[in-house]
């Protein structure tokens, strides 16, 4: 899944092993430099040598008996979740390196599968003081949530801040618009948007329940393939070892990069300008989206009249935005929404993220796959990286449970099923988002004509307008 040399804006570059940028201790933090920073507490593993044992058939019964002996209780030290886990417990089926929504998912849905699960992931952090809203807010797909009310956890989070969406309009930078509607779609809602800390508070939960499940408030550092374990070597000096190991951690995959996969980048030289509003009207769970000179700007509703913005714009003009006093960011917003929604006052301090697009070239190595932003980065204006993320899990979670009883969890030939199933989804929205990109940016006023004809055409097509809903809703 290579990505051809590109042109254009953004710069193409590539990186291997050696190449990675995250490092051990790595982190994907904003541009206004605030990065994940929480303390480590550990849940204390001690080191054994490992007795091997043959593949085992994976069968839930299997594995639960497996698992009702008496846990015992925490040792000196032990703190976090599931402090439970304890000297015997060293040795898992899987671990799970980086817990951002899509590491907490994966854990959370193979230890309910039965298996035994080390979680390398700090707790949801606390919002900041005072702050109404968390301000990283997401769209939820279909398949996004289908995975959650799976998992319990949909059903556990707090429904008060989840707001459905029923309507989309699209303006394009001539005068174009699109309108897409569930109610025309025939589908309850088109999306949820629920801010991040929402959802993954509920996956804390849950996983704080889960009896097979150690979670390691550290990160890995070094990670040695041998040919019946993936040993994992934590920032405290300790060791784990599991089957499969699975890189959750993000952009700048650590992982990644000890597995030697080669990644596509291309540059968008743009952040993406995230804040969230409180607005003068209703926005009648209404998601908009102006597409203006090279830049995009989406408003995704929130509860009780609130809006969160997604502003990806030129890197020097997001410097500028994330300048701006709140009320001038608010004032600034409403001009260019065209007082969509009135009035706007800022509830949340802006934030930037550096936009990109990145490709790998593969998602497996024997004993490791690689899920969530680790395995690809999309541009955020369809709003679909972290569902992306989350259909990973679901895919790879399949491909586990459904194994032969002869095949170790970390077979190859096991995880190049879960690479052969991903690749068309992570290609279809790799061109989708990158090819808008591109169409929006290009200059001049001929290339504005084709794209605003091109959305007029689309708007008039109400079977194309359905098949498009049905795509996005994933
Ligand atoms: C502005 C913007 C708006 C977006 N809007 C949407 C949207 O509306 N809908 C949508 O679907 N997607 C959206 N996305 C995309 C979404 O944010 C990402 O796809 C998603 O956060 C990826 O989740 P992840 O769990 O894979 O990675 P991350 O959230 O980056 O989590 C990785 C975790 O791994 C940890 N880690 C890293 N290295 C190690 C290590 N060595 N050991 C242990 N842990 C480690 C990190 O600390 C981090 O907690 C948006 C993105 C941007 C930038």
């Amino acid at each position: 899944m290579r990505l051809a040399a590109r042109e254009g804006p953004g710069r193409a570059s590539r990186e291997s092993a050696s190449g990675g940028r995250g490092g051990a201790g790595g982190t994907s933090g904003d541009v206004t430099g605030r990065h994940e920073n929480r303390n480590c507490n550990l849940v204390r593993v001690r080191v054994s040598r490992r007795r091997r044992r043959a593949p085992r058939p994976f069968s839930r019964n299997v594995l639960l008996r497996r698992n009702t002996a008496p846990v015992r209780p925490g040792r000196t030290g032990t703190r976090g979740y599931n402090a439970r886990m304890t000297a015997s417990n060293q040795t898992f089926d899987v671990a799970v390196i980086g817990g951002g929504l899509v590491g907490k998912s994966a854990a959370l849905a193979l230890t309910q599968s039965g298996l035994r699960v080390a979680l390398l992931a700090q707790p949801c952090a606390p919002l900041p003081a005072g702050a109404v809203f968390d301000a990283r807010v997401y769209a939820f797909s279909r398949s996004s949530q289908a995975l959650f009310e799976r998992l319990r956890v949909w059903q556990a989070a707090d429904a008060s801040r989840l707001t459905p969406v029923y309507d989309m309009r699209v303006f394009g930078d001539a005068a174009a618009e699109l309108h897409f509607s569930a109610y025309q779609a025939s589908v309850a809602q088109l999306a949820w948007i629920a801010e991040s800390s929402v959802v993954e508070r509920a996956l804390d939960a849950a996983l704080h329940f889960q009896p097979n499940l150690a979670w390691i408030d550290t990160r890995a550092q070094t990670l040695d393939v041998k040919p019946d374990a993936a040993v994992i070597g934590l920032a405290n000096g300790r060791t784990i070892e599991a089957d499969l190991a699975i890189g959750a951690d993000g952009a700048h995959s650590w992982v990644r990069a000890q597995i030697g996969s080669t990644v596509e980048r291309r540059d968008y030289r743009q952040t993406g300008v995230v804040a969230n509003f409180r607005a003068e009207k209703p926005h009648g769970e209404t998601a908009y989206q102006w597409f203006r000179e090279g830049e995009i700007v989406a408003l995704l509703p929130l509860p009780d009249r609130h809006v969160s913005l997604v502003w990806s714009a030129q890197t020097e003009h997001a410097d500028e935005l994330l300048k701006l006093e709140p009320a001038q960011l608010a004032a600034e917003v409403e001009r260019v929404s065209q007082s969509q929604l009135g009035v706007l006052e800022c509830v949340t301090p802006a934030r930037g993220f550096p936009l990109s697009l990145q490709t790998v070239d593969r998602l497996v190595a024997p004993r490791v796959a690689l899920v969530g932003d680790a395995a690809h980065l999309i541009h955020p204006l369809a709003g679909q990286g972290v569902n992306l993320g989350l259909r990973d899990v679901a895919a790879l979670v399949d491909v586990v449970t459904k194994k032969e009883a002869f095949r170790d969890l970390g077979d190859i030939v096991l995880l190049r099923r879960y690479e052969r199933g991903r690749r068309e989804d992570i290609q279809k929205l790799v061109v989708a988002t990158d090819g808008l990109q591109r169409l929006f940016s290009l200059p001049g006023t001929l290339a504005r004509a084709v794209r605003n004809t091109g959305m007029a055409f689309v708007g008039a097509q109400p079977l194309l307008k359905r098949w498009l809903v049905a795509s996005a809703l994933g």
